[in-house]
């Protein structure tokens, strides 16, 4: 995908194409982290990733189908470990669902078009919107502007 195309003006009829592959495309195509990570549903330990400190502008798309998921402009450094956001580049972009697995009920976000897992969002975040979107950095690929 090249990074102009993809920030064309979205109309708001625009319709997510959803992207399917089987596991063992998934696993062919990524690193064993991002497999583990965006097809597992598992968390890269904080601090690990290459963009919870990253201050370039651009654009971080999604690692495994490269829809565009988050800019720069709503990134913000929590000091968490792992890059945040208070919103995605578009709200069609990202899928939510609850997450038990730990015991307490998170909110997961996931690629509205491949299904990836990316992470989770909180309410704890900053003006305006109050979210914290805490996102893997193994998920993201970032084009910088
Ligand atoms: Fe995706």
């Amino acid at each position: 995908m090249q990074p102009g195309s993809s920030l064309r003006r979205a109309t708001e009829t625009e319709v997510i194409d959803r992207i399917e592959k089987t596991d063992a495309q998934w696993r062919a195509e990524l690193t064993a982290q991002q497999y583990r990570v965006a097809r597992g549903r598992s968390t890269e330990p904080a601090g690990s990733g290459r963009y919870w400190k990253e201050t370039a502008a651009g654009v971080y798309h999604c690692v495994c189908c490269g829809l565009p998921l988050f800019s720069s402009d709503d990134k913000y450094n929590c000091h968490s470990g792992w890059p945040s956001y208070t919103a995605p580049i578009r709200p069609d972009h990202v899928a939510a669902r609850p997450d038990d697995r730990t015991g307490t009920v998170r909110t997961e976000v996931l690629c509205a078009r491949c299904g990836a897992h990316l992470g989770h969002v909180f309410d704890d975040g900053p003006k305006p919107t109050g979210r914290r979107y805490c996102i893997n950095s193994v998920c993201l690929k970032l084009v910088e502007r």
